[in-house]
């Protein structure tokens, strides 16, 4: 079995890496470190099994020898980071999109897109199930995520239907745990790194919005079980466990044993009000359901915070 994983040095790409790893696959990340850290995968060389091609998908890549599975993953994902990288989000999202297809189309191999919850915008049914179409602004400032996924989604495919890849597309709802660059701007790696710094942790207005976290363990089991399977999704991955925003960074402060105040800060334009996936093709299909408790994910979360965050630059000092 050997894998092409594209933004494999990220967050979800390296915890892939590691567990096709741990399968006893050969893996080779593709990732041009525009969000993602080498040291998230530094461990991985010594496997004698992995190699990173530091390359951007966007313009074309080539991978040597057979292959059996291409998980595309490349993209910008933390909204700050798509805001500061509106253009080359879209690019990704299609042309990365249709390179990694390519590259499964003349290796015959499995393809699985890295499709999202946002895809459904900011929905009007609630909890959301794979037959909704969604309700996204193409023109707002998140629209070059969205709609760079959801074209991302029509071209897979197309590419099913034209010329008969074996494609598979998951959608992923808010997944959190270690490697999260303490700098990446979402809600879980905010709300821990101000914990542990002692800092005001910053609510986005009243709190009230809701989202629904998994954490990577599970998450990476549901996304081997697309790619085991020959299902074309789409399918929702995530963890049904719905939690305001207000709430989750009072657990966060708690579990810390943080004295952080929780202040409340402005809301992104267009920030979704609710999202919670409806999991029952991904149990019905793949037999996969999320395992870990919440409060166990965000302990081990936090722990690793504590060990990593001060080693871990920002981005912007590599
Ligand atoms: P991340 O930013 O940690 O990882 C993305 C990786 O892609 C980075 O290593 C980055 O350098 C790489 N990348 C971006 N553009 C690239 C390009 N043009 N060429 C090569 N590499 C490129 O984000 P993540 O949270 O690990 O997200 C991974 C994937 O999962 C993304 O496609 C994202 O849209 C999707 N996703 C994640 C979540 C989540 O909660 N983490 C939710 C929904 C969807
Ligand atoms: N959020 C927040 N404080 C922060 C960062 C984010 O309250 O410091 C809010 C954000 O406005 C949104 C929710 O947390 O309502 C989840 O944001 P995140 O960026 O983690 O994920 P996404 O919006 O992509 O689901």
């Amino acid at each position: 079995m050997r894998a092409v994983v594209t933004g494999g040095a990220g967050f979800l790409g390296s915890h892939l890496c590691e567990a096709l790893l741990a399968d006893g696959a050969e893996v080779v990340a593709v990732d041009n470190l525009c969000t993602g850290r080498a040291a998230n995968v530094e461990h991985l060389h010594a496997t004698g099994r992995f190699t990173l091609l530091e390359r951007d998908v966007s313009h074309g890549f080539e991978v040597d020898g057979p292959v059996d599975l291409v998980l595309h993953f490349a993209s910008p994902a933390s909204p700050i980071d798509y805001l500061r990288l509106p253009i080359e989000t879209l690019l990704v999202g299609s042309h990365g999109t249709q390179h990694a297809l390519e590259l499964a189309r003349d290796k015959s191999a499995r393809f699985v897109l890295a499709s999202t919850s946002e895809v459904y915008g900011d929905p009007l049914v609630h909890p959301q199930r794979e037959d909704y179409w969604g309700h996204v602004n193409p023109v707002g400032p998140r629209g070059v995520y969205d709609e760079a996924k959801r074209f991302g989604e029509a071209l897979t495919l197309a590419y099913r239907q034209t010329h008969g890849v074996d494609t598979g597309i998951v959608r992923i709802f808010n997944t959190f745990g270690p490697r999260m660059r303490p700098d990446d701007g979402r809600a879980i790696p905010n709300f821990v790194r101000q914990s542990l710094a002692g800092e005001p942790v910053t609510v986005s207005g009243d709190g009230l919005q809701t989202r629904s976290i998994c954490y990577v363990d599970d998450l990476v089991a549901g996304i081997l079980a697309m790619a085991r399977s020959d299902h074309p999704g789409p399918i929702n991955i995530g963890n049904p466990h719905e939690i305001s925003m207000v709430d989750l960074a009072n657990w966060v402060v708690k579990l810390a044993e943080s004295d952080s105040p929780v202040v409340h800060i402005a809301r992104p334009v267009d920030d979704p009000t609710v999202r919670r996936p409806d999991t029952s093709l991904a149990q019905e299909i793949l037999h996969w359901s999320p395992k870990v408790p919440i409060e166990d994910a965000l302990q081990l979360t936090i722990a690793w915070f504590r060990a990593h965050a001060t080693t871990t630059p920002p981005l912007s000092a590599e």
